[in-house]
């Protein structure tokens, strides 16, 4: 464990986030400009932080969704280029996640904290990772086994969850159940277009073997093309949406620092 997760672990949670708070806030204060733009939390930054990891398997495979990203995530918030794609998607269709019932797995902040604000009902659960901070309202969920009726959320999202699970055809399906007919899931992962077949393989199981092959020591496949075969599988209808087809314009994609290629997976009941 390094020095920054012990010294997490004998502070107090409240205190944690109360200081996570109060530093996002200096952070966020010492970054404004008029470079860059994020929707999310309302500033404009001269600079957005790197993020993402730098590792062959990525560039390799050319894998979306990963990678090191120059300028990615918002220093006023933490939102990365992928929340705030979803943001500009939402933002675009009021329809999906106003007055509904929304499940958020594993969430991220500033995109949590948007969609609750417009929810009917909003639950936000992740299975814990020691050294992180979660917000108060945030419970302990498996996705393999999740505790709510068939036909019980509006609007899943879940976002880059499904490729640390073995089973994810499991998940898939369960997520597929609680979901009410015409409920709409976003389910991002990362995926190589380079790939036509998912690559995984569980024999593959230790965190450095993992980062070479997957891209991460958690992670135990990338996925392909087919991805939205295995969602359909399960019952769900698949679509791709790109941030072209959102008419967000050169200057937008490049102020919100969003991947044009990244494609939001709209799974529907
Ligand atoms: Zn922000």
């Amino acid at each position: 464990m390094n020095l920054l997760c012990q010294l997490k672990k004998q502070l107090p949670l409240s205190l944690g986030i109360a200081i996570r708070k109060e530093f996002l806030y200096l952070n966020g204060l010492f970054f404004r400009g008029n470079q860059f733009e994020c929707r999310l939390c309302g500033h404009q930054y001269r600079k957005f932080l790197a993020g993402g990891f730098d590792l062959p398997v990525i560039n390799e495979l050319q894998i979306i969704g990963g990678g090191r990203r120059p300028s990615t995530i918002c220093p006023g918030c933490h939102s990365n280029d992928r929340e705030r794609l979803l943001h500009y998607y939402f933002e675009q269709n009021p329809a999906v996640f106003t007055k509904k019932d929304i499940l958020h797995i594993a969430p991220e902040p500033a995109l949590g904290r948007y969609l609750q604000k417009y929810a009917k009902s909003y639950i936000g659960g992740v299975k814990y990772y020691e050294g992180f901070y979660y917000p108060p309202n945030v419970q302990l969920l498996d996705v393999l086994a999740l505790p709510f009726p068939e036909n019980h959320f509006d609007l899943i999202v879940c976002n880059h969850v499904l490729e640390h699970i073995e089973e994810d055809l499991e998940a898939m399906k369960a997520l597929y159940k609680v979901l009410k007919p015409s409920g709409t899931a976003i389910l991002q992962v990362p995926w190589s277009p380079l790939l036509q077949q998912t690559k995984e393989d569980f024999s593959i199981t230790l965190p450095a073997e993992r980062e070479k092959y997957f891209g991460q020591f958690d992670h135990v496949r990338v996925y392909g093309q087919d991805y939205p075969k295995r969602l359909e599988s399960v019952g769900f209808k698949v679509s791709k949406v790109y941030p072209k087809q959102l008419s967000i314009n050169e200057a937008a994609l490049k102020s919100l620092a969003i991947n044009p290629k990244e494609c939001i997976f709209i799974a529907e009941k």
